[in-house]
């Protein structure tokens, strides 16, 4: 293994080491279906929903929403239930480790995923900071992790653990934290309806986790972009 370029083989989903898998998998099952088989199976099943709740399909504003669902579902919100949707990583060399404070990576990204519990959305943002040991990750890469295991149905918890383990295989290094603040439709539009309720969820590894100074600075640093 090259040290500026890390290589994983996608084949190997059984891996605990696996960036796209985690040591916090999600309840996936392998499926028979192809792409285009799930997408008819739905819109067949959620035609069959809708008429159930006494819809009519037959009307033009409904009539295509079960295949609208299912390519939704297939195509979009539910992209990150296959592995090989994993995005791409490429990893630049750190030529200047040496002082430890001074160059934590910083970023937050705003993302949205479906609880798994009530399959509807929760919203929010996740913060997530690391400190590299021998590499660091494209800016852009981040964001694009953080949605592929949004991208699915989810719980908070295992998305903020899933995003720290994932960069913590792809960078080397325990020194990762991430902090998800979101608002879950499940919580908004039904139960207690409460419009104004956050979930904040914490996974912190390393420095992050041990050093008082630099897991302040990170909750610092979450305090300054909330808004
Ligand atoms: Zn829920």
């Amino acid at each position: 293994m090259q040290a500026d370029k890390l290589t994983f083989s996608l084949e190997d989903s059984s891996s605990l080491t696996n960036p796209s898998v985690t040591r916090f998998p999600s309840p996936i099952a392998d499926s028979k279906y192809t792409e285009e088989e799930k997408i008819a199976l739905i819109t067949e099943h959620f035609a069959h929903i809708l008429e159930i709740l006494g819809m009519d399909l037959e009307d033009e504003s409904i009539k295509k929403t079960p295949l609208r669902i299912a390519k939704m579902y297939v195509q979009e919100v539910f992209s990150g239930l296959n592995k090989n949707n994993f995005p791409a990583s490429s990893f630049i060399p750190d030529q200047d480790i040496g002082s430890r404070n001074s160059n934590t990576v910083f970023m937050k990204v705003s993302f949205t995923s479906f609880c798994e519990h009530h399959f509807v959305p929760f919203h929010g943002k996740a913060y997530i900071a690391y400190l590299p040991n021998k590499k660091l990750i494209g800016l852009s890469k981040i964001p694009r992790i953080v949605r592929f295991f949004a991208k699915r149905p989810q719980v908070q918890e295992r998305l903020t653990a899933q995003i720290a383990d994932s960069l913590s295989l792809l960078l080397e290094t325990e020194n990762v934290a991430v902090s998800i603040i979101a608002e879950h439709f499940c919580v908004i539009a039904r139960g207690i309806e409460d419009a104004h309720s956050d979930t904040i969820t914490n996974h912190l590894r390393g420095v992050f986790e041990t050093d008082q100074e630099i897991r302040r600075e990170f909750f610092e640093g979450i305090n300054r972009t909330r808004h």
